[in-house]
């Protein structure tokens, strides 16, 4: 994204709530349990599995963070009932992570034992890199308990990452791999758009060879390249990785994967806390700068009420 852009989309805070919702609609299934399902429902019908992410990060009480359990216990039976193919994704932040260790492991484990008992699968997302350390130290307590229905994600733009893969390689995690979303400082994360490139092909490279199974979470045509380059040269089966997108994020380009035959999952948030979620997504969407600056100068000027 160009500088210029770039500088816009610092705005996005500015532009009003009613806004950013309509702006990102395409990125979220909707308010309810019954959109995500819907949502999952026909990407089931189009061939991709999901995972489902409750919204709410962040979390300030202990009462807030049980009631994203619950949200979650709600969505594994929904997923039963319903006989949809997904899994589940969930925030520490929202499971108590700021709130004390133990709570959060203790919210963790209920989540992922309610899985284990219907047959699902629990991804930890990965947040900013404050988080880094009790996200791995959680995920690794949970695996020391014998509980194998639990991913994580690792960030490449993380100059730890390398060495977070060779310290996990003994667990043979299930691993996402992704970018990384959060604004980091330069000691902690590579900057350039190629260097990031270049640590995620390595990072791929090293999870793969320490048998991890790997989500490979990217929409960039030429990571997806050579994703497609390394499974291929190591004559993986479909069934050893798989492709991730976001919801609203080149559906076609997802078409085009599950065409091909790989195993494609698609990231369905749904919630009532949308709002930082819809800020990330919409930073990082190309087209995004022409409507925040038309939007902005528009009230500037007045013609607001579209
Ligand atoms: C399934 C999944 C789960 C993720 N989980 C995490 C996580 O736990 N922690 C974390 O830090 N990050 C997570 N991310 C986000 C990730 O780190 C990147 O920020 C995001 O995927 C964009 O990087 P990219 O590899 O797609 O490359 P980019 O270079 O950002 O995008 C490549 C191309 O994809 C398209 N594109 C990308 N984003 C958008 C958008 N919002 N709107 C429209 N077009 C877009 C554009 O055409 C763009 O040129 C996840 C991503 C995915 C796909």
């Amino acid at each position: 994204m160009a500088i210029f852009d770039r500088a816009i989309v610092r705005l996005l805070p500015a532009v009003p709530r009613p806004v950013v919702r309509k702006l990102s609609e395409r990125y979220i299934a909707g308010p309810e349990l019954k959109d995500a399902r819907e949502a999952v429902r026909r990407l089931n019908a189009e061939g991709k599995v999901a995972t489902i992410d409750v919204l709410g990060e962040e979390i300030t009480t202990e009462e807030e963070a049980a009631a994203i359990v619950r949200a979650y216990l709600d969505v594994f039976a929904d997923i039963e009932r319903c006989g949809l193919d997904s899994g589940v994704s969930v925030k520490l932040t929202g499971l108590g992570l700021k709130l004390g260790h133990e709570l959060c492991r203790d919210n963790l484990r209920t989540v992922v034992e309610d899985a284990a008992s219907r047959g699902n699968f629990v991804r930890i997302d990965m947040e900013d890199s404050s988080t880094t350390d009790d996200t791995l130290l959680l995920y690794r307590e949970l695996r020391e308990e014998g509980h194998d229905n639990v991913g994580v994600v690792l960030q490449a733009m993380l100059r730890r990452t390398a060495s977070d893969i060779a310290a996990l390689a003994e667990l043979k995690p299930s691993v996402r791999l992704c970018k990384g979303i959060y604004l980091e400082a330069p000691d902690v994360a590579y900057q350039e758009y190629e260097a990031v490139r270049a640590s995620y092909v390595r990072a791929l490279e090293a999870l793969l060879d320490a048998g991890s199974y790997v989500g490979i979470a990217t929409h960039d045509e030429w990571l997806l390249e050579e994703a497609r380059r390394i499974v291929a040269e190591r004559a993986l089966d479909h069934d050893e990785y798989e492709f991730q997108m976001l919801l609203g994020v080149r559906p076609q380009r997802g078409d085009d994967i599950v065409r091909e035959g790989h195993r494609l999952r698609v990231y369905v948030p749904f919630g009532r806390h949308w709002y930082e979620y819809s800020v990330r997504r919409l930073q990082e969407n190309p087209s995004i700068a022409g409507y925040v600056a038309s939007d902005t100068i528009g009230r500037l000027l007045g013609r607001n009420g579209s």
